[in-house]
């Protein structure tokens, strides 16, 4: 079986892991996600939705490669934890989990450098994750 997927849109603004494919847990009452968009994806990074979205069935085994397993496991329904630190956004000062850059102002940067290619806002450094090294 060599049915791979390949990983999600780059983006500078992207927290979820950039080698794997990462999925949206959307009610299908919603509708596809806008492509090119900076989403939340099921392992609670954010990822740009594709142009080409892919349809999964969680609940067969035969899954194609190169999928974010925490994505999988939110299809399925089991929710994790998300334990990533806590730190104040730096434009706006808003809580986040999302490395000194909340959501809002990472999909707000993101559309800005979609247009552009310009990076108007510094995107912070990856954070190292030790919890994300032990899977692969
Ligand atoms: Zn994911
Ligand atoms: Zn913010």
């Amino acid at each position: 079986m060599n049915n791979a997927v390949p990983p999600n849109p780059y983006s500078p603004y992207a927290t979820a892991d950039p080698d794997t494919r990462h999925l949206f847990p959307i009610p299908p009452e919603l509708g596809p996600p806008t492509p090119g968009t900076l989403l939340f994806a099921g392992c609670h990074g954010l990822a740009v939705v594709p142009d080409d979205p892919i349809e999964i069935d969680p609940a067969t085994e035969q899954l194609p490669h190169g999928l974010c397993m925490p994505c999988v496991d939110s299809l399925r329904g089991l929710a994790h934890t998300d334990t990533r630190p806590l730190t104040d956004c730096r434009v706006c000062c808003h809580i986040t989990r999302n490395n000194s850059l909340c959501a809002t102002c990472r999909a707000t940067a993101h559309h800005l450098w979609q247009d552009t290619r310009v990076t108007a806002v510094p995107p912070p450094a990856p954070q190292t994750d030790p919890s994300q090294k032990e899977r692969s």
